[in-house]
């Protein structure tokens, strides 16, 4: 970048979903704007390539969403039915999933923007497609889920793209290879940032600044120092970049942690998964079909229901339970019956197959009296059935520690199979304390003049679990809503 003095009015950190709302909404307020992006071009945009672009949102159904897909004909929307998303269905979901920790002011501001922002990003060029897919064949009706009723064009490598050209053609900088490394405080708040690429330091001033550098998944001393022991091995989902800078940054200046620090989302995945996110391989990872074996650590015995509900409401559970485990991993089996039944993305990965459980024990390295003793256990207390995987099927252990509520269906039909599983992370859940402005506050809960933070940094929106498409969601509501306030607040200050 050279020696001179660098100046912008604001500087935003990171070039995901989040950030380049951010540096469109305040450039939208006539702010000169710099994004930092620590990636190289290839790597830009940190979690946001990993995603299917989705976006939950309230709207009133099909209707009402056709005017942000024009290619839809007067002929597919007549046979599609999508009922309205309403601001209560939002509140219900995520209250629900957050166990009612979420932050009320933080969670009504999502829902009540939500809309307008989707509306907004559609102005500035982002193109969407129906989540769903509309029938082909002529008087087929199709039913689309309502709750995530958009998709970007292109999935998440699509919304970053479009969203880059717009910041470009919006004339704002973009520099690659370029990691924000402290902030620097001023009379009050914030006065710059401590910018590094490959070559040399330096210093930006500016009159904000925007963190939208993503959570700490990438970090595993931070994984390990705030999730808890076990998680420094976990493989990440996503992207290397997400180290937690803004985290550290923001709290060296006196910003206050919020949110569930101890919390994340995770998943079990294959064992043999990259270390961190490829995203070639990433989707075909996640080993889910859990619900219908059973899982072993590598003393051979069970550690979890793994029949607690179906997989979608028990899989970051169990990711991390796996990783709580000696060596953070473990052991899926199952018998010839349930072998059919499990997602086709385990396709040909790596497993071992057996006709008895001690010899799948010998060659797992599993003590063979401990695995079949656990086998041995779980058919005393299971069921002779069929598997139903849609319906929760009752069909519970009886008097065995840990239960299996769902799917206890006995393990007696060889061969028997095995995939080696470990816990991947894709995001964590604790942050910053932010405003319904994007301000970041103090420990006195008051404005920290001139720092903002959107997106995955940002604590207190889930809690325990998180909620499919409000992760993008929230990035683009207070990153649009804190680049509005900065520009803004710059300006008048000029
Ligand atoms: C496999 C996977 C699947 C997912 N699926 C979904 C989904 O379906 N729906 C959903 O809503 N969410 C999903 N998520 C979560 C979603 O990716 C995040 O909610 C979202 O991307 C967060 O956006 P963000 O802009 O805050 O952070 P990111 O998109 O992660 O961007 C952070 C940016 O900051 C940069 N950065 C980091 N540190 C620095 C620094 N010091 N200096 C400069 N730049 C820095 C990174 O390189 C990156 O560009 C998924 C995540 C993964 C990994």
């Amino acid at each position: 970048m050279g020696s001179e003095r660098i100046s912008f009015d604001v500087v935003v950190v990171g070039a995901g979903n989040a950030a380049l709302c951010a540096a469109l909404s305040a450039r939208e307020q006539g702010a000169s704007v710099v994004v930092l992006e620590k990636a190289p071009p290839d790597e830009q945009g940190g979690n946001c390539p990993f995603t299917g672009g989705g976006f939950r949102f309230v709207h009133d159904g099909i209707e009402d969403i056709r005017h942000f897909v024009p290619d839809l004909t007067d002929d597919e929307v007549a046979r599609t039915q999508m009922a309205p998303y309403t601001a209560d269905d939002f509140r219900q979901h995520l209250t629900t999933v957050t166990h009612g920790d979420v932050d009320p002011e933080l969670m009504a501001a999502l829902i009540a923007e939500s809309r307008p922002t989707v509306e907004w990003m559609h102005s500035k060029g982002v193109r969407w497609e129906l989540s769903g897919r509309t029938s082909a064949a002529a008087g087929v009706p199709s039913v689309i889920p309502n709750a995530v009723g958009l998709n970007a064009r292109e999935s998440g490598p699509g919304l970053v793209q479009m969203l880059t050209k717009a910041a470009r053609q919006a004339g704002i900088t973009i520099l690659y290879g370029t990691e924000m490394v402290r902030l620097i405080s001023g009379e009050p708040g914030v006065a710059g940032v401590e910018a590094r690429d490959k070559s040399e330091s330096y210093e930006i001033e500016c009159g904000a600044v925007i963190l939208a550098c993503g959570g700490f998944e990438a970090n595993a001393s931070m994984r390990a120092e705030h999730i808890g022991p076990g998680w420094e091995s976990a493989k990440v989902r996503g992207s290397r970049h997400n180290t937690g800078d803004g985290h550290r940054a923001a709290m060296d200046l006196g910003a206050q942690p919020f949110g569930q620090w101890t919390g994340c989302h995770a998943t079990p995945i294959d064992i043999e998964a990259p270390s961190v996110g490829d995203l070639r391989v990433t989707d075909r990872m996640p080993r889910r079909s859990y619900t219908l074996g059973i899982t072993v650590n590598s003393a051979g015995l069970r550690f979890v229901d793994e029949g607690e509900g179906f997989a979608e409401q028990t899989f970051v559970k169990m990711g991390q339970a796996i990783l709580e485990q000696p060596g953070g991993m473990a052991h899926q089996i199952f018998d010839s019956r349930a072998l059919p039944n499990i997602e086709a993305r385990y396709g040909n990965s790596k497993r071992v197959e057996a006709a008895t459980t001690r010899e799948l024990a010998a060659e797992l390295g599993v003590d063979q009296d401990a695995l079949e003793q656990t086998v041995a256990s779980f058919n005393a207390g299971a069921h002779e059935s069929e598997y139903a995987q849609r319906t929760l099927d009752g069909l519970a252990t009886n008097a065995l520690e840990p239960p299996k509520s769902n799917w206890a269906i006995k393990l007696d039909s060889p061969p028997f199979t095995a995939f080696t599983v470990t816990g991947g992370i894709t995001y964590t859940y604790g942050g910053l304390k932010i405003d319904t402005h994007g301000r970041v506050l103090g420990a006195d809960d008051r404005p920290i003049a001139g720092l903002y933070a959107a997106g995955e940094i940002v604590g207190g929106i889930f809690y325990h679990n998180s909620l499919r498409a409000a992760g993008l969601m929230h990035g683009s509501v207070f990153g649009k809503s804190a680049g509005a306030h900065a520009g803004a607040a710059v300006r008048r200050y000029a």
